[in-house]
């Protein structure tokens, strides 16, 4: 397999290899990793409520995980479609709002699955070139055409949806906040093309469930538009702090799925400590909205900070603040000063981003306080000066 060494070793020169690091949690101090000897203020995770080493979360999987061992032993049209899956649902479709809901092993497998359930060989989906890996690979797989328009481009949109006008099914599909930008879909004119043009719409509220909205519901729900969604999905690695991912919608749509979607009916179905775990953040994400104001006041600070030390850091106002440096192997030198430092920071590159906006993606977390905040700030910005990122 010379051919694999030779590619590796181009991969690696150009600053483009990927290497897999390993780090431990640190139940004590939520927002921290141990990186070796080293505890590193966690920047880099997507635990965006602090969730992940919730004792309520955990205590309630360690009782799952008594009561109904490891594994569930099946997929879920098995046997492995146990009590927690069902009460899971119906809390979902609650705090959704929906007629259903639906849930899978993970964001890439619920997003993969239902794109090519819903779509097929004459059929047209509509993508926002920056939506996440998984939205792209389940066009693929679909076998969909796929029409992907220019980022939050809408007169792009518009002009592919006039031009697939003869196509028989017709889907468009969005993250609601970009993983790699931190920046927001315009949803609410996605709806209004989406009613003109008599099409399906999915939104991806993998980075905005749990963050935005009444009761986490999402940032559909903050807009107002929820009722416009036909496919809501989101994921329960992010700011759930478990893992996996729902589907919410029509009975119909859900039943559709249930008979159709390849990654839920040929995989095993979670274990039940997981969907019970689920359903415990779940809790604490609907009632707990102080969690919410101060990642979005921790996010607003630590933004505003870099920007004006003169960092760019993109059009959104999410949790995510990307520092687009350009260059792949200046955004890893970055990377490794700001580690040295104490902050863990992680060099995002081509192909997740596009050629020429390698960047350091921070994403901020409840766990923080103002201060760790304020203190990684000042941090980035001398380390940025230092290495002639910033001017000022
Ligand atoms: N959608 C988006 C927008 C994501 O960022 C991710 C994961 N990073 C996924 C889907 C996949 O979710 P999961 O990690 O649960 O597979």
């Amino acid at each position: 397999m010379d051919w694999m060494e030779k590619e590796l070793e181009r991969l690696n020169d150009a600053s483009l290899e990927r290497l897999l690091r390993g780090s431990a949690a640190t139940p004590q101090l939520p927002g921290y990793t141990l990186r070796g000897e080293r505890l590193l203020l966690n920047l880099a995770s997507n635990d965006y409520l602090g969730l992940a080493q919730h004792p309520a979360i955990i205590d309630q999987m360690r009782e799952t995980l008594l009561a109904e061992g490891s594994g569930s032993g099946a997929s879920r049209l098995v046997t492995g479609n146990r009590w927690p899956y069902i009460v899971l649902e119906e809390r979902l479709s609650r705090w959704q709002g929906s007629e259903a809901a639906l849930v899978f092993a993970n964001g890439y497998m619920a997003n993969s699955g239902v794109i090519s359930a819903l779509v097929g060989r004459n059929d047209v989906v509509f993508s926002d070139r920056f939506n996440h890996a998984s939205i792209v690979d389940g066009i693929g797989l679909s076998r969909a055409e796929h029409a992907r328009y220019r980022h939050n481009d809408m007169e792009h949109l518009e002009a592919l949806l006039n031009k697939h006008q003869d196509k028989r099914r017709k889907l468009i599909v969005t993250d609601a906040v970009f993983s790699m930008d931190g920046d927001a879909a315009s949803l609410v004119k996605l709806a209004e093309l989406k009613r003109k043009y008599g099409t399906m719409l999915m939104v991806d509220e993998a980075h905005s469930g749990g963050i935005y909205g009444e009761c986490g519901r999402g940032l559909c729900n903050e807009l107002g538009i929820q009722h416009e969604v036909d496919i809501h999905m989101g994921t329960f690695s992010k700011s759930f702090g478990v893992y996996g991912a729902y589907v919410c919608g029509s009975r119909t749509l859900i039943r559709w799925l249930v008979n159709k979607a390849r990654p839920l009916i040929y995989s095993t179905a979670l274990p039940p400590s997981i969907v019970t775990g689920i359903a415990a953040a779940l809790s604490l994400v609907e009632a707990e909205q102080w969690r919410r104001e101060r990642l979005f006041s921790l996010s607003a600070s630590f933004r505003s900070r870099l920007l004006h030390a003169g960092f760019k850091v993109g059009t959104g106002n999410s949790p995510i603040v990307p520092v687009i440096v350009g260059d792949n192997e200046a955004v890893l030198r970055f990377s490794k000063a700001l580690e040295r430092k104490g902050i863990e920071a992680v060099a995002i590159r081509p192909p997740t981003v596009p050629e020429g906006t390698a960047r350091i993606r921070f994403s901020l977390t409840a766990a923080h306080s103002d201060k760790e905040v304020n203190n990684a700030a000042e941090i980035i910005c001398a380390t940025g000066h230092q290495l002639g990122l910033i001017r000022r």
